[in-house]
């Protein structure tokens, strides 16, 4: 079959220039694995995502049952003080590179519990987040973006070596 386009323009519409550390970030991001974890009612949404409505998978996103398989922590739920050193833990057992998503207001700054004696006003006082999800409780859709948000920083820490906070 004979091609419309010149040798030149071929070379331009098919051959890419890349680094490694781009391919890496764009494989890493083609497949995060959370961990199969909830803490409160954000939970359930999260649940949504996984099923057949929503679909994570086809993000190449699958839950996993346990840290050492996961690389994304979503904090689904209320953080409470007796829960906190549990969180740690599980993030200390994930294999880097790990990045976490604070969903929900509970686990952004404490929710509707900020003035409780037993809540931890925000999960990041616990481990370092990547992307906050605002809402009570915010909707699979909105977790899906955020987990978009997360590949995007990702690409862009893979891309120009710096780091997003
Ligand atoms: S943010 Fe709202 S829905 Fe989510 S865990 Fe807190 S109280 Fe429940």
């Amino acid at each position: 079959m004979v091609s419309n386009f010149s040798v030149e323009e071929q070379i331009q519409r098919n051959v890419f220039f890349s680094s490694l550390e781009q391919l890496k970030g764009w494989a890493r991001s083609s497949s995060l694995w959370p961990m199969t974890f909830g803490l409160a009612c954000c939970a359930i949404e999260m649940m949504g995502v996984g099923g057949a409505h929503y679909d994570a998978d086809r993000f190449g996103s699958f839950f996993r049952t346990s840290p050492r398989q996961s690389d994304v922590m979503i904090v689904s739920g209320t953080v409470t003080k007796k829960m906190a050193p549990v969180i740690k833990r599980l993030y200390e057992q994930m294999p880097e590179p790990k990045w976490v998503i604070a969903m929900g207001s509970c686990a952004t700054a404490g929710g509707p519990y900020i003035y409780s004696y037993s809540v931890v006003n925000g999960v990041d006082q616990v481990v370092p987040v990547d992307v906050y999800i605002p809402g009570c409780p915010p909707n699979p859709a909105a977790l899906i973006y955020g987990i978009h948000k997360l590949k995007e920083k990702i690409r862009y820490e893979a891309k120009t070596g710096k780091r997003v906070v």
